[in-house]
Parts: structure tokens; sequence; C-alpha cells
């Protein structure tokens, strides 16, 4: 195992709901409902799951975007929800995000090359003809050209504002960069290059990526480690290989299954899941994915299953023994 840069413990993020005329809370949503787990120095983690898993919900909490119900986050040796108004801008600048839909994260007023200076100016890392500089080496890093800094975001395709969108994540010189479903809303063809690009990126620059997507294919090829959510849990963490190849939990099997193969006349057995992903304002009991598993037993809607080691980092939260599924 690497050095860990990020270490998360006990998070939660609930969401009160208001109702009657007091505005009394009368429920709650748990969208994140304890995760444990810690990101190396210069790896990738994926984090996967069905939309409402809770998942981007996570990448939020974890730059403080969302304020976290309970847990610590520890990053440089701190426990970020420990940290004042400025401590944290400068903290942010280590720990950066990359979104879904680039276009509505860029100002299209601003041309590209503010865009990019911006962040460096509010960080004081560089103003004037230093900061063009670095901003046309920032264009020419993420493929795109050095005269396209005097344009707008809407003369750009969705490829390109992904692009712009690295490069502004890459101005101030982070360490970790959490990426929300960057390449979900672009063609495929699109979705490898931008890819390429942040693996290119990461072993230049040795960055550490988590990885959000709502679909096993797309993180196969940049993760180290994939982590699988449900329902606010995590429910499996391995080494990309391992869980590919030795899923554990009868939600990674059922996902790994929906993955088309390239060869369309090969055999594999598909698991179909019934029903939509319950409601994270009231969780089934015990397991919350009982529901729809099609290997539930009594116990599975009575215990929550620990969420353990089975070895080598193969974290696994199911009652049941690998044989049995
Ligand atoms: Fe399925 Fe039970 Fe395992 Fe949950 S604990 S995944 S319900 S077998």
């Amino acid at each position: 195992m690497g050095e860990a840069l990020l270490e998360v413990k006990g998070l939660k993020k609930h969401f009160p709901i208001k109702g009657g005329i007091l505005s009394k809370t009368v429920n709650t949503v748990k969208a994140v409902d304890g995760l444990n787990f810690i990101v190396e120095e210069g790896e990738t983690l994926g984090l996967v799951g069905e939309s409402g898993c809770g998942k981007s919900t996570t990448g939020r909490v974890l730059l403080r975007l969302l304020e976290a119900t309970e847990g610590e986050v520890i990053f440089n040796n701190q426990n970020i929800f420990d940290l004042g108004k400025r401590e944290m801008r400068s903290l942010r600048r280590e720990m950066q995000m990359i979104f879904q839909d680039p276009y509505a994260s860029l100002n299209p007023r601003m041309t590209v090359g503010d865009i990019i200076g911006e962040a460096m100016a509010i960080h004081g890392l560089a103003k004037g003809k230093d900061k063009e500089r670095k901003v046309r080496e920032l264009l020419e890093k993420v493929g795109l050209t050095a005269q396209q800094m005097r344009r707008y975001p809407h003369e750009f395709s969705g490829g390109q504002r992904q692009r712009i969108g690295i490069a502004r994540a890459l101005a101030v010189d982070p360490k970790i960069i959490i990426c929300d479903e960057p390449v979900s809303a672009l063609d495929v063809s699109i979705q490898a290059q931008v890819i390429n690009l942040m693996e290119d990126l990461q072993e230049e620059l040795g960055l550490t990526y988590i990885f959000i997507a709502h679909d096993l294919s797309v993180v196969k090829h940049i993760s180290d480690r994939v982590a699988v959510m449900y329902l606010g849990k995590m429910v499996e963490l391995a080494d990309k290989e391992e869980l590919y190849s030795n899923s554990q939990h009868p939600y990674t099997k059922a996902l790994l299954s929906a993955i088309p193969l390239a060869d369309p006349t090969a055999n594999r057995e598909k698991i179909i899941l019934e029903g939509d992903v319950p409601s994270p304002i009231n969780p089934p009991s015990g397991c919350s994915f009982h529901p729809r598993c099609p290997f539930a037993k009594d116990i599975c809607s009575q215990e929550e299953p620990e969420f353990v080691d089975r070895g080598n980092g193969h974290f696994v939260a199911c009652h049941l023994d690998p044989e049995e599924i």
C-alpha cells in the first residue's frame, strides 16, 4: 500500500426534510451514511454507484462544498472539518474538483484565459505576464492552443470545455482532484480522449484522483482501486483487477453483468436487478440491498453486514461467503 493522502473516517451527510407550518424536521435523507476509506498518494480511486447512491455528495463533502453531518477527513495530517475559513481557502488550492457539466461551471462572460488566470490570481500564484504565460502553457498541456485563451466557453465543444475545466483545476497546482462524472456527458469517442489526457497528466504531475462515475466500465481503465456505493454506504472496495475478476458483492456482480461485452456472442450470466434504488429517507433494514438482492436470506433484512477486509484490502459488506453467490 502507498502512503495515505486522504483518510475518511465515519463520514456522514444527512439532509433534514422540513415540513408543516412550523418547518420542523420531519425526516432525514441519509445521502452519505458512514464511509471509511483512504486514498493513496498518486492513485486513482474509482467511486461508482447508481444515481442517488451518494457518490457526488461524498465528493462535495470531501471539499467542504457541503458541510458533513459527522466524521473526519484527514488531509495533510489535519481534520479539514476543524479548519477555519482562511485555512480552508488555502487548502482548496490542493484539493480541486472537476464537474460533470463544465459549461455550467465556466463563467460564460469570461474568456478562457481569464477563467484559468482567475484561479491563479485568487491564490496569489501568478500575475501579469507571468500569469499569461502560465495560462498559455496550461492550455497546451490539456490539448488546446494558446490562441484559444481569448475565446469564450460557448465557442468550444463539450470535450474542449472539459479540457478547460481540467486546466482551471491544474492552474493552482493541486495534489488531489475530485472528478465528478467528468466524461458522462461526452460522446464515447471523446470520453476516451479526456480519460487518456487525465492519465497522462496524472503521470506527469503526480496527481491523485477520486473518479466518480455511475458505471463500472468508465472507471475500469483509469482506476487503481474501485469502490462501489449503494444507498450512502460502500459495499465493496478492491484493487481494480481483483474487483473486475473476483467481485464478492451481489450488487457489484449485477453492475458488472450490465457492462456490454466486447464479443456479443460470448456467454455471460446477466443479473437483472428488480426495482429501483430505494429511498435514502427510509432505507431498508439490515442490508439495504436486500429487497433487490437475488441471494438474500432471512438474516439480510435483520442485521447490517459489516464492511470487512477479506484479505489484501478487498473490503466487502455481505453476510454470504463468495461461494454462496
Ligand atoms: Fe444480498 Fe444479503 Fe449480501 Fe445484502 S447481505 S448483499 S442482501 S446476500
